[in-house]
This record gives C-alpha cells, structure tokens and sequence, in this order.
C-alpha cells in the first residue's frame, strides 16, 4: 500500500491514480484549483445550465436534484434554486422503513418544508433486504444494490418526467480521485454510471438473487442511447464551489436545520457527525470498506481537510488511526436481525474478506488487527 505524498489516499482505493510524484488526483486538482477563478466558474455554469434548460423555460421543472435531506443535498438543492434561479424537482430514493433514521426522516421533511416539491421512489423492501445479504456475502458490501437505485432513481425519474438535465454535487472524479466517472469536462456527469461503487452497472447478480428481472428495475440505470435520444444531460456541480467539502457542506446546512447524528465518534468513526445520516448501516459499510481496502470514514474527512490546509497530514495520521474503521456492535447486531444472519456469520465473512496484507487475524479477537500504519508505505 502507497499513500499519496500530500494527503492520506492510498492506492488501494479503486481507480486511484497518482501522478509522477506520487500526489494524488484529488490532491492534484486541489492544488490547482487554489487559483481557480471561481466566479468565472459560476458563469460558466449558468451558461451551460441556460444552454440545456432555455427551450423548457416555465413550461417543467429546470432539472432535477437527487436528494437525501442530508448535508450535501440540502446545500444543493437551495444553491441551485437560489444561485442557479432554478425550479427544481427534488428526487428522493427513500430507504425501506426498517433501514431509515428518525434523523433522516426529519431531514428530508426539513429540506422539502422550504418549498420544494418531491418525488419519492421507494424500492421495495423486501427486495431491498434480499439484496442486501447477498451484497454483504458476494461483494462484503452491504450497498452495492443500494448505491445502484440511489444512483439509477435519479436519471430514471428524468426520463419519467422528461426533464432534460441532472444537477449532481461533487464530480467524483475530482473531489475524491475515482478516475472512472472522468467525463469530456470537469462539468460532465454523463458518465457517472462508471463510478467504481457501480461498477458499471452489472446487474446479474441481482437477477439470480432474486429471480425476475422485473424485481429490480429500480436498480436499472436507463440506457445510454435512451439517455442521448432523449437529450438528457448530466452536470456536476461542485467545480463552481470554492468550498465543497464534509466540514462546509456541515456548516452550511446545520444553521439551515439539519438535524445531526447524536452517536459520538467513538460508534460511529463520523468525526462531524454529519455524513450519512438515512441510516446508520452507511457505518458499517465504511467499516467493511476499511478491511477490505485500508482506509474508512475517517480517512474521507481527513483528506479534504489536509487538502483545505485546515490539517496537517501528521495530524490527520493520528486521526486516521484512531477512528478509520470504527463501527458500534450495535449497528452489526441490527444489521444481523434485519438480514437474518448471525454476528459470527457476519464476523465470519468480514474475516474471509479483510485485506490479507493488511490484516491478521488474532485469536480471541473478533475483528482482524491492522498490520500497517495510516501514512507510512507498506510493501
Ligand atoms: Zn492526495
């Protein structure tokens, strides 16, 4: 494992590209992007924005916004109503009754209740559940059929609702180095079907799970001809925002009402207490991650605050360490009920799946033991 020189990325993130000096791609437009001259930036934005919604003027919704009523999405959706002057339409693809938080619940209606309208999409949960299991034993990833209709709902409603442009946050390619999605301009969202987390959007394991194809149409990205026939478009939002990351879009959106985790750190490894905040299997799930590749939750917010100057990588190791990987066992233990399996079967599996460079296995300990130390090179 090799991390990047500036932050604490390393190269076992899926498609992580570091460049001759070692930096990493977040990094590197990092850097760049200090000179970036942000209110050229915006105009561009509206310029393309103009381009893509003048024929459809007051006659539909300007584009659609995929929300949660988390952080991110609540900064997003009044950004774009207020800086963009669009109307849009809010998308939200809601977790099943027994997976979503009170917290989440109550975000959503806080976002909603500022005056926008919303369409749901509710998978259904039984599917949902099944799903699941077999994510968490095929791939040790409890939300690799969760991120696909989270992902696919939103341009699914736009063909729907025939709006011809998607606003997404952060162009992932840039913000947090998954070269997959990389697009013809920092602006182009068309190919986030390619992000690693979808993994290009396979489905047939899906389908042999839960044995009809009609059962998981909500996990089904439309096609890409459908897609270009229809003029529909992608556009990243986050390269006119000077300031996108887990710490500002927290300080934006708590005075705004978001309500936040009231679990410490010490459950969840969320140093702001404010990422992911549906549901609280997302901590898991940065657990699982953690074994498999090295890095966690802490790492994600670490990175951009050494990127922000705001920490130094020596500080961010210290963090790193501590609190990548963290997850209360009473968030495995609903996890267990809800997908009927046991904590042994669940140990099991997070056993068979860590990392065997990285990790080892000790007698009379249920979780595997680091081998490696954030911010040192191993092998
Ligand atoms: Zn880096």
């Amino acid at each position: 494992m090799r991390y990047c020189k500036t932050c604490l990325s390393p190269d076992t993130r899926p498609n992580a590209r570091f460049n001759a000096q070692g930096i990493c791609i977040a990094c590197t437009y990092s850097e760049a992007s200090r000179d970036i001259a942000y209110e050229a930036r915006l105009r561009e934005l509206r310029e393309i924005v103009r381009r893509l919604t003048q024929r459809r003027k007051y006659q539909e919704y300007d584009c659609i916004v995929g929300v949660s009523g988390g952080k991110d999405s609540t900064r997003q959706a009044l950004w774009v109503r207020e800086k963009l002057g669009l109307t849009p339409l809010l998308v939200c693809v809601a977790y099943p009754p027994r997976q979503v938080s009170q917290v989440g619940v109550d975000n959503l209606s806080n976002l909603i209740s500022r005056g926008f309208d919303c369409v749901m999409l509710g998978p259904a949960p039984q599917t949902s559940r099944d799903l699941m299991r077999e994510a968490f034993f095929r791939f040790t990833n409890i939300f690799r059929a969760t991120e696909m209709v989270l992902f696919a709902g939103v341009p699914k409603m736009a063909v729907a609702h025939d709006i011809k442009l998607i606003l997404w946050g952060e162009n992932p390619a840039l913000q947090v180095g998954d070269a997959g999605s990389l697009g013809e301009s920092i602006w182009d969202g068309n190919n986030i079907r390619n992000l690693n987390t979808l993994a290009g959007g396979e489905l047939g394991w899906m389908v042999d799970k839960v044995g009809r194809p009609e059962s998981i149409l909500p996990y089904q990205f439309p096609d890409v001809a459908l897609m270009r026939e229809k003029l529909i478009n992608t556009v990243f939002l986050g390269p006119a925002w000077s300031n996108w990351s887990i710490s500002e879009n927290s300080a934006f959106a708590m005075p705004v009402g978001l309500h936040i985790r009231k679990e410490g750190v010490a459950s969840t490894g969320d140093l702001m207490g404010t990422s992911m905040l549906d549901e609280e299997w997302a901590t898991i799930n940065m657990m699982l991650k953690y074994y498999k590749l090295g890095f966690g939750r802490a790492s994600d917010y670490v990175n951009e605050e050494i990127r922000a100057q705001r920490l130094t990588r020596e500080e961010g190791a210290v963090l790193v360490k501590r609190y990548d990987g963290i997850c209360d066992d009473k968030y495995v233990e609903s996890f267990c009920r809800y997908v009927s399996i046991s904590v042994d079967e669940f140990w099991a599996q997070v056993a068979r799946a860590a990392s065997p460079v990285l990790f080892e296995s000790v007698p009379g300990k249920q979780r595997p033991q680091p081998l490696f130390t954030p911010g040192v090179d191993r092998g």
